[in-house]
């Protein structure tokens, strides 16, 4: 008998070496590993999704009639040898999700079956980039929608347009919105075995139920999103409320990440939502880009560019700032608003995690290696072959432009039109050179000054860099992001 050795990010009966397998000829191994969980301290809701999916999903295997050894062991390779020393017969895994993790497969011994966790395997990834002097998402997206077929109509996209994004970049809607609130499960006794088991070094809240632990409920967030989110997606995707967590974002990431969901078929239940009627083309293709075109680009990426995580373009060499790990509190009200929700609920949007904690760390000079592993530990749907290119590529800008064309930076101005978080600060978003002056405005100028010579090939760039050589008050503002900076590292700001 043949044994199945299922990740816990690939939590599904139909990908890989498990969509094969049957009781009558496979055995299931499932390694909860210590190592993994412990090797550094990481949110509460993240090590309890994760767990807490794994033995759900190895419960629902034995339901089926799988016999299934379930280990908790010191480390994988532990796992692995004690599973051996009692059980005959070969044993195989779905291709990894990680570099790491193919790489010990090999050295054990592990076949390895192809996975179609995602819709475009590495090796196809490789194919399409071949050749191409730039890798641009949006000739990958329309070569994934026209290859998969999503929102066609024969070779045409479906309304004559490949892209609605300039019409999802909306401020906040003047009296908040009316979001529908997402569902919640109560925790069981499993729930509750594996709070009062995680590490010490755990940080953040326990879990409320936001996040579903297995694939029924993570089904029912689907049917939720497509049913009642979707229709209002689009427009606000980029905005930020302080009232609001959520507003309509899927919160479906840590699903699909860890296998509970599978992109195709979020995708086709999104487009028949559309096809059906009541949702609209902005947010349908919004999604569905998010889905065949960002999320997968960045996984092709991540196995194109095996030294992306070594990339450091403009020298950024800063320590996190004390305010990022609640080891001191902030003045900042996007700041203290954004790491609140990921202390809560380890989750926030897209444009939180890049326009204000990424654009932060950036402007400031932390080193992005900090940054991946703080958002690493704290994100409820990070995996590294998300984490790099997002951070190494497109937060930090540390690969100097292979991925994203310019550095993506906010200064108080952005904050303020796409929040409401700046009205109530104690800065002023319009300020650059006082004490009272948003750190983010005065930073954002001393980054163009600080970084011009690496920025003036750009033109992307030229417009904010010949607006920061304008400024009268140039010397000062600078004067005034040394002082933002030493503050952040003394925890004052
Ligand atoms: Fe953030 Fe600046 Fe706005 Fe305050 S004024 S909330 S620091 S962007």
């Amino acid at each position: 008998m043949e044994t199945v050795w299922v990740l816990g990010d690939q939590l599904n009966r139909r990908i890989g070496a498990l969509a094969e397998a049957h009781p009558s000829t496979h055995r299931i191994l499932l390694i909860e590993s210590r190592q993994h969980l412990e090797r550094r301290p990481t949110h509460r809701q993240r090590l309890h999704l994760v767990v807490t999916a794994m033995r759900r999903f190895a419960g629902e295997l034995r339901e089926e009639g799988f016999e299934v050894d379930f280990r908790q062991s010191p480390d994988m390779a532990g796992g692995l040898a004690a599973h051996r020393g009692e059980h005959d017969g070969a044993v195989v895994v779905t291709e990894p999700n990680s570099r790491s993790g193919r790489r010990f497969m090999d050295r054990h011994g592990v076949r390895q079956v192809a996975s179609d966790q995602f819709l475009c395997h590495p090796s196809d990834f490789a194919r399409w980039a071949d050749g191409r002097k730039a890798l641009r998402m949006e000739d990958f997206y329309r070569w994934q929608r026209t290859r998969l077929g999503y929102l066609m109509d024969g070779d045409e996209p479906v309304g004559g347009r490949w892209n609605y994004d300039s019409e999802n970049r909306e401020s906040p809607p003047g009296d908040g919105g009316d979001w529908p609130t997402p569902p919640t499960t109560p925790l069981d006794d499993i729930d509750q075995e594996i709070v009062e088991s995680l590490p010490a070094t755990a940080f953040g809240a326990d879990p409320k139920g936001t996040w579903a632990t297995d694939r029924a409920g993570a089904l029912e967030r689907m049917r939720h999103f497509v049913d009642r989110v979707l229709p209002l997606f689009g427009p606000h995707e980029d905005a930020m409320l302080s009232g609001n967590w959520h507003l309509a974002h899927s919160l479906l990431s840590p699903y699909l990440n860890l296998g509970l969901l599978t992109p195709n078929e979020v995708c086709d239940a999104v487009e028949d939502a559309y096809r059906n009627g009541g949702v609209p083309i902005n947010s349908a293709e919004g999604f569905i880009r998010q889905v065949i075109g960002w999320r997968e680009y960045v996984w092709g990426l991540y196995w194109l560019w095996p030294d992306h995580a070594a990339t450091n373009h403009l020298g950024n060499d800063r320590d996190l700032p004390p305010a990022f790990t609640g080891a001191a509190a902030t003045q900042m009200r996007c700041l203290t608003i954004t790491l609140a929700e990921l202390d809560r609920r380890a989750w926030v949007h897209h444009i939180p995690r890049l326009m204000v904690l990424s654009s932060l760390a950036n402007l400031a000079g932390i080193h992005p290696r900090a940054v991946m592993e703080w958002m690493t530990s704290t994100y409820i749907d990070a995996a590294e072959w998300v984490m790099i290119p997002n951070v190494f590529g497109m937060g930090m800008w540390s690969d100097g432009g292979r991925m994203a064309t310019k550095p993506y930076l906010s200064g108080g101005a952005y904050i303020n039109r796409m929040s409401d978080y700046c009205g109530d600060c104690r800065f002023d978003p319009r300020k650059r050179t006082s004490d009272d002056a948003c750190p983010f405005t005065s930073l954002y100028w001393d980054f163009l000054a600080r970084h011009e010579a690496a920025l003036r090939g750009n033109h992307r760039m030229s417009r904010a860099l010949a607006g920061m050589r304008n400024l009268k008050d140039l010397s000062e503002t600078r004067l005034r992001a040394a002082q933002v900076i030493e503050q952040l590292d003394a925890g004052l700001l």
